[in-house]
């Protein structure tokens, strides 16, 4: 099974096999390539607010979201929880940056909405709900394992938590 059951992309052991192809063919190439590490602000207020179902279908919606959004190359998975991982092949620092913004900002601005109980709890009423994520760049180089690449991206993530989320961090690392 190469797929996530809950939201229909990648799972994290068709993202390892791609992991390792895609360093060969940036060898082979000498072309960059970068990894983006990405987790939903907030998501525990989300499940706390709405219930868990509305938390696994913004989940459903939010992937399929980070999937229409990338370049035909792109390789997106559910890493885990409420994380995604994104390759991003053939491509230059400023294009990496580009295709993180243009996913944050195709969540930040995505009418989520969830049918919610009124207080009378007779009628069922439509609410909008705001979601935001933060991610981490990194760039993946030769000869530096692939733990130390998601070291150095995750913490470009907890980096953008920490500066107020709903933002991208890219660490430019020695290699
Ligand atoms: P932060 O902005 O720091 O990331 O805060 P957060 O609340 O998103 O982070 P935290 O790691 O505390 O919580 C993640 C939550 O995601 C907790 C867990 O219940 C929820 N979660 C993980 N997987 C699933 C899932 O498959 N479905 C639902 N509904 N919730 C999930
Ligand atoms: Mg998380
Ligand atoms: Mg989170």
């Amino acid at each position: 099974v190469t797929i996530d059951t809950l939201t229909q992309i990648n799972n994290r052991r068709s993202f390892e096999e791609r992991y390792d192809l895609e360093i060969k063919r940036m060898k082979r190439k000498k072309t960059p390539l970068f990894l983006l590490i990405i987790d939903i602000d907030d998501f525990k207020n989300i499940n706390d607010t709405y219930g868990h179902k509305v938390g696994d279908k913004i989940l459903q919606v939010v992937a399929e979201t980070l999937k229409n959004t990338l370049r035909g190359l792109d390789f997106i998975a559910r890493w885990g929880g409420e994380e995604f991982v994104v390759l991003c092949p053939e491509t230059n620092i400023a294009g990496v940056k580009e295709v993180a913004e243009k996913l944050r900002s195709a969540i930040d601005t995505h009418e989520f909405t969830a049918n919610f109980l009124a207080d009378d709890k007779k009628k069922v009423v439509k609410k909008r709900i705001h979601i935001t994520i933060s991610l981490g760049v990194a760039e993946v180089k030769k000869g530096q394992d692939a733990e130390a690449v998601f070291k150095i991206a995750d913490e470009a993530m907890y980096k953008a938590k920490k500066q107020g989320k709903n933002r991208v961090i890219l660490y430019q690392n020695a290699g």
